[in-house]
Formats: structure tokens, C-alpha cells, sequence
């Protein structure tokens, strides 16, 4: 048996742990923050499962069937319905029971023409900017989902078939360094391990892989440029899409969901919008300016809003993935017996699913460092 020490209980390092665990190693998990469960997750405020922006999930994706193995409950899901999305400038993507423009719709998104508006506007809301043809797959045939627990719903799967093994997961202590076999904590202790996961994120994962490699003269991980988003998630007595369930300005990487309006589990009553913006530079000069342009799309598009809110919650930049500049694959440091977990690990799956598939690939592969 090899002790394990993951460092971060996001979705990557969640699902590490839990095969590291099943592979039959003894597992710690330490999270910084007080919650687990990192971006991917949401909290329950009056009645509504509020969350980092919108969270659409691929029905057949790891973090899909991960959460359904676990758990005799079905994961209750609902797809993002293309008759309910206007493209801005465009009207609805595929109008329903239009037949002529059904066929034209199917067409065009099978094309992937990106001067085709209504191409652009999916490609945008199945990927965020990240180009994934997997997720517009999905999108485009209905199996691109909001989950109706909310992301904590399926984060709370995972923590608790750890809690049901014995794992143990150390909330609100930071990991300030690392060294082979040796992990340092804030509060000054230090703990001994065979192996370590570094599942926190690309840019404190780069630090503490710097203060590893300076000394062996291994190169470390590369430089990144972060493609970032502002968000804003509000609970609303009212429902001003109506009946649609997001519009897209594609040309300016906006879009507003109601999640009531794609899974009504997710709110009590009114709507639950989620917006997100991911402009960079180019076209905003600040976070905060690309935050006001989203509360600016939605006094626009979800008028009177503001008169109806329950919660809210704005955020001006919020990682949406790291963006390194070459691929990095999660055993690049296992000569020290650290293995890397996160979304912008090298494998087929992009954003959460890929988090999922990377902490997989760690758990299994522990028994190969240390025989
Ligand atoms: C706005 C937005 C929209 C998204 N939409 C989607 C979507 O529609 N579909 C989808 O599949 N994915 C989506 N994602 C991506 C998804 O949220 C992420 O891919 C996933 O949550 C990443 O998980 P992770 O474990 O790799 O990283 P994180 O969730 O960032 O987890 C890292 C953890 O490490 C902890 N940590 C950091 N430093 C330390 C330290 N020193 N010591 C201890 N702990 C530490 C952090 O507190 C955190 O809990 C979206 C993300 C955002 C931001």
C-alpha cells in the first residue's frame, strides 16, 4: 500500500483520490478553501443551486458516468434544446416546426461553416471558447445536459464514496510547498507521503513543480496564457427569457442561460440565469469592463432583472482553463514521484471531463512509481 497525498478537492482531485483509493492505496486529500469541490460546484442559496457560471455537462462524458457509478440514484439531467437558444441578430437555431429551416439548421451546424452565425453561436456555448468537438456533438444531437442537483449534487457523490472508504479530506489547509515525498503546510507541519497529486490548479501546480525541478535541472511546466471569463449567476422571482433557455451573442462571446428553463430542479420557482463572458484583451480592456458589458447584455436582453432579484453574484475574471503552451501529460514529473491532475492535462476530454479523466489516469498509475 502507497500513501497518497492530493493536493486540491476539485473535480481533478476528487476523482484521483477515488482511484488511487480503488487501486488499494491509503489517500489524503488537502483543500485550501473550506469547500470542496473547486469551480465545479454550486451552493444552495434560497431555494436555488447557484453555481461558477453555467455548467453544462456531456451525458456520456468520465465525470457523466463516474457520478452515475457511484450512486444508486440516477443523475437526473435535462439537454440543452436548440428550439429554445436564440443567436442573437439570428433568431432561434433550429425553430421547431419549421421543417425547411430544420433541415437548413441540421445542415449548417453539420457543416461547421464558422461564417454561419448559428455555427458560431453553438460553438460558443459548447465549448466556451475551447474548441471541443465532442461537446458540440453533444449539443447539436441533445446531449449536451444541466445536471438538477446542481454541480455540488454530483461533487457530493464523489466526497461522499470517499467518506464511505475512509478517505479523509482536510479542508481549509493550504500546501505552501512541496518536495519529493514531503508536503508543507501553512500552519508550519509538515507531511510525509509516497506520492504526491497535484491537482490545484495550473498555476500554484507550476510553482510547486518549479521549486521540484530547480533542483534535479528538469525543465518545469511551460508558460500559459489563461483563457478567463466574468460571470454573473442570479436567482430571480421573475422570468424574463420566458420560455427560451439562453441567447448567444456570439460575436461578442456572451451568452445567458436560465437553468430553471433547462432543468426546473435547479430553483424553487422564477428563474436561475447564468451569464458568462469570455472576451479577452482585444475586446475589453478589464475584467471589470467585460463584467459590465454582461450586466450591460443582460439589462438588455433579461429586462426589469434587476427589479426581481433574489441573489446575485458577479465575478469580473475566473479561470476557465489554463492554456499552456504546448500539452503536458500527468506523468511528466513521476521521476519524483508527482503526478499532475487537472482540466489542462493532455487527454480526450476537455473541462471538467477532462479534470475527471486526468485524476483517473493519476490513481491508476500510482502502483507503477512505486512497485
Ligand atoms: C465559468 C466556467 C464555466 C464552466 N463551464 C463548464 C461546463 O459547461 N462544462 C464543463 O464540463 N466544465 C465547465 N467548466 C470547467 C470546470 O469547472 C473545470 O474544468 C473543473 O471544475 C476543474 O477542476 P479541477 O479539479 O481541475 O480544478 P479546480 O476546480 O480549480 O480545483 C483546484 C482545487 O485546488 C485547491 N487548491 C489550490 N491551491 C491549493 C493549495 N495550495 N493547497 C490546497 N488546495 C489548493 C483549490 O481551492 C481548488 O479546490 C467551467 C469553468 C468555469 C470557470
Amino acid at each position: 500500500m502507497v500513501r497518497v497525498l492530493v493536493i486540491g478537492a476539485g473535480l481533478a482531485g476528487l476523482s484521483a483520490a477515488l482511484a488511487a483509493t480503488a487501486a488499494g492505496h491509503h489517500v489524503v486529500i488537502i483543500e485550501k478553501s473550506k469547500r470542496i469541490g473547486g469551480r465545479g460546484t454550486s451552493q444552495h442559496i434560497d431555494g436555488f443551486a447557484i453555481g461558477y457560471g453555467p455548467h453544462l455537462i456531456l451525458n456520456k462524458g468520465p465525470l457523466m458516468k463516474l457520478a452515475t457509478k457511484l450512486s444508486k440514484v440516477k443523475v437526473a439531467k435535462l439537454p440543452l434544446r436548440l428550439h429554445r437558444i436564440e443567436s442573437v441578430g439570428n433568431g432561434i437555431i433550429r425553430p421547431k416546426g419549421n421543417p425547411q429551416k430544420v433541415v437548413e439548421s441540421k445542415k449548417a451546424l453539420k457543416s461547421k461553416d464558422t461564417t454561419n452565425p448559428h455555427v458560431k453561436s453553438a460553438q460558443f456555448i459548447s465549448g466556451w471558447g475551447i474548441d471541443s468537438e465532442s461537446r458540440y456533438q453533444a449539443l447539436t444531437k441533445g446531449n449536451l445536459s444541466c445536471v438538477g442537483e446542481g454541480w455540488s449534487g454530483l461533487v457530493g457523490r464523489l466526497a461522499m464514496a470517499l467518506d464511505e472508504v475512509g478517505v479523509l479530506i482536510d479542508s481549509s489547509l493550504e500546501v505552501t510547498s512541496i518536495e519529493q515525498g514531503k508536503v508543507q503546510l501553512k500552519d508550519g507541519r509538515t507531511i510525509e507521503t509516497d506520492v504526491i497529486i497535484l491537482a490545484c490548479g495550473y498555476s500554484k501546480t507550476r510553482t510547486f513543480v518549479s521549486e521540484l525541478t530547480s533542483k534535479s535541472g528538469q525543465n518545469g511546466l511551460p508558460e500559459n496564457d489563461p483563457i478567463t471569463a466574468s460571470i454573473v449567476d442570479v436567482s430571480l422571482d421573475s422570468k424574463p427569457l420566458q420560455q427560451l433557455q439562453a441567447i448567444v451573442d456570439a460575436e461578442n462571446n456572451m451568452a445567458i442561460f436560465d437553468m430553471k428553463n433547462i432543468h426546473p430542479a435547479v430553483g424553487i420557482s422564477g428563474s436561475l440565469l447564468s451569464a458568462i463572458a469570455t472576451g479577452g484583451n482585444d475586446q475589453f480592456k478589464s475584467p471589470q469592463q467585460r463584467l459590465d458589458g454582461l450586466y450591460a447584455f443582460l439589462d438588455d436582453r433579461a429586462s426589469g432583472w434587476r427589479n426581481h432579484i433574489i441573489s446575485e453574484r458577479g465575478q469580473s475574471k475566473i479561470t476557465l482553463h489554463a492554456n499552456p503552451d504546448s500539452p503536458i501529460q500527468f506523468d511528466t514529473f513521476s521521476n519524483h514521484n508527482v503526478l499532475l491532475a487537472g482540466d489542462w492535462i493532455d487527454n480526450e476530454y476537455s473541462l471538467s471531463d477532462a479534470a475527471v479523466e486526468s485524476g483517473r489516469q493519476c490513481g491508476r498509475h500510482v502502483s507503477d512509481l512505486i512497485g
